[in-house]
């Protein structure tokens, strides 16, 4: 089994068989967590945290899945929900038809995204869907301009665009395609994995690095052929893949590749949108002027599921022609703009603005960010990256990138399990921890999360020094 110097979380238990474990196939879980070890169940929520079913607090610093943007208990967005499940609680938006909200909300997105013009939004229920809506588009963009060829997709390793099949494809994380015969036989050649990386694995300048990134971007282009290549896809920070910010003038960098080649841009900002970086988006941050958005998460705080893409006026136009042609733009979710999704989402943008949220997370974040990286020095960690309220560190043996602790010591698991059981609940990928808290996180939240997290780095340092002189 692995990690098994962990100790499993004994918070709590729904399962009086003890091993059986319970009914569900859960979502990104091990076969072991889910019949060996019970389940930490959440009961309630309060602003930053989390109550589990024994009542346990516990101060959530990955905001859910880096998407409860506004906390637990916001009435605002609660009162919308219900105030629209009152009124209408579900209405669709095919064949011309639609609902009030859909339509404020894609006038309130088109508003607030300033990086460049924006002439459309398509609603979707997620952000993998959003990230499989943007496939389509693009390919249905590029056969309405007569380019049928020009159809492939190039990504990064370390990305995550989602977990259906298209957005799976599109992800560099080698754990989305083994066993599910994935990249789909569509991508296998167009998703070329190739730059995303962190600068602790290279000893380069900032710049150096994105030169060479840029380089190897221009040469893969070259290699399969400009004309068959439709589209880039990048968070503007990667999250799930270990929170990696871009080095400097990356962006600026590859952003003149593309369009030399005629390569539309995506921007996933599923994790990076209304203020996570300390920007409204992460476009705003990097200065990205991208043809294509994705956006889910805190679109809605989280409240109810909702995704939306964000599509250039140029190819909405095109797909306004071509649709008029075809008799209809054959795309689209039974709850593409559902009601009470989009009302909801209004009231989070509302709030991000009436707060100004992004300067909220401007101003905390130093609290939160220098708080961490007072550990740099510690003996295991390997790297401390972010910005705003998002940060990842990366455990190591002898702070040397070449040096990863042996798996089957679970150093990243023990660190979770240590931040579990002082009340904070971190994201464990291997030796990779990653924390994205709430975008309301006040500066004594961020003070309690630095320090839960330097006494949980103290217990997890004399664990491995235990395990190292074995
Ligand atoms: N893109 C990014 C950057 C993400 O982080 C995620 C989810 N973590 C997705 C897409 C997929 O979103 P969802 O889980 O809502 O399908």
């Amino acid at each position: 089994r692995h990690f098994s110097s962990v100790p499993s979380p004994q918070s709590n238990s729904t399962d009086e068989n003890g091993f059986k474990g319970h009914g569900m196939l859960a979502p990104f879980t091990a076969g072991w967590q889910s019949t060996d070890v019970h389940p930490l169940v959440i009961e309630r929520s309060e602003g930053s945290y989390v109550y589990d079913i024994d009542g346990k607090k516990y101060l959530d610093s990955l905001a859910g899945l880096w998407c409860t943007a506004l906390g637990g208990n916001e009435p605002r967005l609660v009162k919308a929900a219900t105030d629209q499940l009152n009124k209408l609680p579900f209405y669709h938006s095919f064949w011309n038809r639609t609902t009030k909200p859909s339509l404020d909300l894609a006038k309130e997105m088109l508003s607030m995204f300033t990086a460049r013009e924006m002439g459309k939004v398509f609603f979707t229920n997620s952000g993998s869907e959003a990230n499989d809506s943007q496939v389509k588009l693009v390919w249905y963009y590029n056969n309405a301009l007569g380019r049928p060829e020009k159809k492939k997709f190039i990504a990064r390793s370390k990305s995550y665009h989602g977990s259906t099949l298209i957005s799976a494809s599109l992800s560099g994380l080698p754990a989305l395609h083994q066993k599910f015969d994935l990249p789909a036989p569509l991508f296998c050649t167009q998703t070329a994995l190739t730059t995303g990386a962190s600068i602790f694995l290279t000893g380069e300048t900032e710049e150096e690095f994105a030169t060479r990134l840029a380089n190897n971007l221009e040469n893969l282009i070259l290699k399969e052929g400009p004309e068959t290549i439709a589209a880039f896809i990048a968070e503007p920070v990667m999250g799930a893949g270990g929170v990696i910010p871009p080095p400097k003038t990356y962006f600026e960098k590859i952003q003149a590749i593309v369009k030399k080649y005629d390569i539309l841009f995506i921007a996933d900002e599923v994790i990076t949108a209304f203020g996570r970086l300390g920007t409204m988006f992460g476009c705003d941050m990097y200065n990205i002027k991208p043809d294509l958005v994705s956006v889910a998460k805190a679109l809605s705080s989280a409240y109810v599921p909702i995704g939306a893409t964000l599509v250039s006026p140029e190819i909405s136009d095109v797909i306004h022609s071509q649709s008029n042609k075809l008799g209809s733009f054959s795309h689209g979710f039974t709850y593409s703009g559902h009601p009470v999704a989009c009302a909801v989402a209004i009231e989070s943008l509302k709030i991000y603005r009436e707060k100004n949220i992004p300067d909220h997370v401007k101003r905390i974040s130093p609290r939160f960010q220098e708080g961490i990286r007072a550990f740099a020095g510690s003996p295991i960690v390997g790297e401390i990256r972010g910005l705003g309220f998002i940060l990842g560190t990366e455990f190591s043996d002898n702070k040397s990138p070449n040096d990863p602790f042996p798996a089957e010591w679970g150093v990243g698991a023990i660190f979770g399990a240590e931040c579990q059981k002082r009340g904070m609940l971190v994201r464990v990928a291997g030796d990779n921890i990653m924390m994205s808290p709430p975008l309301i996180m006040t500066s004594d939240e961020a003070d309690e999360l630095v320090s839960i997290y330097g006494e949980a780095l103290r217990a997890t340092e004399e664990r491995t020094a235990e395990l190292k002189s074995k």
